[in-house]
This record gives C-alpha cells, sequence and structure tokens, in this order.
C-alpha cells in the first residue's frame, strides 16, 4: 500500500445523457475555474447531458504541470515515496442536504458506502483503494444548490478534512445540468482548502440522475482529482497524446454520450474514440475502463502532489 498525494482535480460533471446519440463538440476551454464543456447535440437539454464543470487545463498550463511533475520525479527517484503505484486514499465524505430525506438531498450511509464500492471496482485494476473514515451532514440552502464561487469557499473552509492525500467528496443539489466537479493536483499548493469533489446526490448508485445513477460521475470526478482530465481535451490536434497527456487513449474531437460503439471523430489518427473510459462523457453503463497510461500518470501525479503532503 503505497500512499501519494497527488494534486487535487476539480471536475465537474454533467448531467445526465438520456439518449444515446453522438455528440459533438466540446467547447469550452476555460481554467479561470468549473466550467462546462457544452455540447450541441440536437435537441439536447441541460437536463440530460452528462456535464463536468472541471475546468478544462490549457495546453500552456498543461506542460507546465508536465515539467514540474517531471522535475519532482527526476530528484526523488530513489526515494521509496517517489514511486507511489497505489495505496489507500482516506475518503471524508460531506452530506450537504436542504433538510431530512433523501429528496432533500440527504443520502444514506447505505448509498455512501454503495458509492464507495463503485470507485474501489473502477479503480481496482490501478492499485488506488477508498476508504471511508467519517461522514458529516450539514443543512444549509446555499451550500444544497452551490455550483462554484463564493459558497463553495466557505462549504469547503468549513468542512474540508485531512492532508493532501485525503479525499473530501461534497454531495449536494449544484443544479445547471452540472453532475459535479473536481480540483487537479497541481493546485492543492496554492489552494489546499478547496481541494476535493463535488458531487450531485443524485448521480450515486440508485440515485434518479439516470443514466448517470450507477456512481460513475464519482469515479470520473476522483479521475480528475487523481490528476486525468477528460479524454476529448485538445480534440484531434494532438497526435501523440490524444490532447490528454496520455498516450494509449486514441484522440477524440469531442465528448462522446450515450454509448456510441465505433465512434471514430479523428480520423486521421489511429484507433476509435475510448468511449469507454470514465474519463469521456458517455453513460455510467458504457464505461469501465482507465487505460494504464492513466494510472501510471495518476501514480506520478499522486507521487507529486499528494504523497505525505
Ligand atoms: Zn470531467
Amino acid at each position: 500500500m503505497r500512499l501519494a498525494s497527488r494534486a487535487s482535480i476539480l471536475l465537474p460533471l454533467g448531467l445526465l445523457a438520456l439518449g444515446a446519440c453522438v455528440m459533438e463538440d466540446q467547447d469550452t476551454i476555460d481554467d479561470s475555474g468549473p466550467v462546462v464543456e457544452g455540447d450541441q447535440r440536437p435537441g439536447w437539454s441541460e437536463s440530460n447531458n452528462r456535464l463536468c464543470a472541471t475546468p478544462d487545463v490549457d495546453v500552456a498550463e498543461m506542460q507546465a504541470i508536465d515539467d514540474e511533475v517531471g522535475t519532482y520525479l527526476a530528484a526523488h527517484k530513489n526515494d521509496t515515496v517517489a514511486n507511489a503505484t497505489g495505496g489507500i486514499i482516506p475518503v471524508y465524505w460531506h452530506v450537504i442536504r436542504n433538510g431530512t430525506g433523501v429528496a432533500n438531498g440527504d443520502i444514506t450511509d447505505q448509498q455512501i458506502a454503495n458509492q464507495i464500492t463503485v470507485l474501489n471496482a473502477a479503480y481496482a485494476s490501478t492499485g488506488w483503494e477508498f476508504q471511508l473514515r467519517a461522514t458529516d451532514r450539514t443543512t444549509n440552502a446555499s451550500w444544497y444548490t452551490c455550483s462554484g464561487g463564493t459558497c463553495e469557499s466557505q462549504m469547503k473552509n468549513a468542512l474540508r478534512q485531512g492532508t493532501a492525500s485525503a479525499l473530501n467528496i461534497y454531495s449536494n443539489n449544484m443544479g445547471g445540468g452540472l453532475l459535479g466537479w473536481a480540483t487537479f493536483p497541481s493546485s492543492y499548493a496554492s489552494s489546499p482548502k478547496m481541494d476535493g469533489v463535488v458531487l450531485l446526490y443524485s448521480s450515486l448508485p440508485g440515485g434518479t440522475a439516470a443514466p448517470y445513477n450507477l456512481g460513475d460521475t464519482a469515479t470520473h470526478e476522483v479521475g480528475h482529482w487523481m490528476g486525468l482530465y477528460h479524454t476529448f481535451q485538445g480534440g484531434c490536434a494532438r497526435q501523440a497524446t490524444g490532447g490528454d497527456g496520455v498516450a494509449d487513449t486514441p484522440a477524440e474531437k469531442s465528448p462522446a454520450y450515450g454509448c456510441p460503439v465505433g465512434r471514430n471523430t479523428c480520423a486521421n489518427i489511429a484507433g476509435n474514440d475510448p468511449i469507454t473510459n470514465f474519463m469521456d462523457y458517455t453513460d455510467d453503463s458504457c464505461m469501465n475502463t482507465f487505460s494504464v497510461g492513466q494510472d501510471t500518470r495518476m501514480d506520478s501525479m499522486f507521487t507529486t502532489y499528494r504523497f505525505g503532503k
């Protein structure tokens, strides 16, 4: 078991996609805060498309992060902590509710346990394991509908626990068609209290956000928290890494919705779109994969930004 400390990533997830259409276009790239990557699917309704508010990182910032990680790993290559490749990550769950009862976001302990089980199944191949350490419940109307900004700062400053290696999850009813968002590991040092993942409460297993109610919004957002980008980041522009800094996730032009088997939106680049990858926008039932390259990236990010921090 190794623990690593990774940078935190914030990813908001989008809400549900009902249909199975192929979508094109992810538009917004902004690294200033939670941003919605929207889409222009015909007939798209914000209430039924996956939408993650974790901001994309631009090319210059991606390079700066990769350089920082490379420098850190080179300097610590002989340290045991320098090669964290898995381990137990403590989880602190903060239920933000508008009153009692599941309809007010007051999810049950069983739902939280089921979500942790889903996370551990998703990350089993990576060597990382999540263990729930504590759950707290706060009734606060402002935090309940928070989708970023002052309410987010207040909520996190009041509730965050643990070190850089601890995963803090806040569940609420953020609205705006969002499923969640996360902070990246590289932002921990400058904003430690903001580190963590915010989830739409109804995205938990058994929730009402079908087809995003099997718990993989958490998988996706935690992927950002572990240092991963969207598989569609950068579109078809950068062939070597597919735009997400990972060589074995084929590039795709835009987010995929539903479960469009055989989709291939970058004709000049080898490989069909990685529609089963947890870092795409497909339905929960469609996504089941982290690539080897993503696992390696998670390890290096955790080592550099979270382990022992
Ligand atoms: Zn995302």
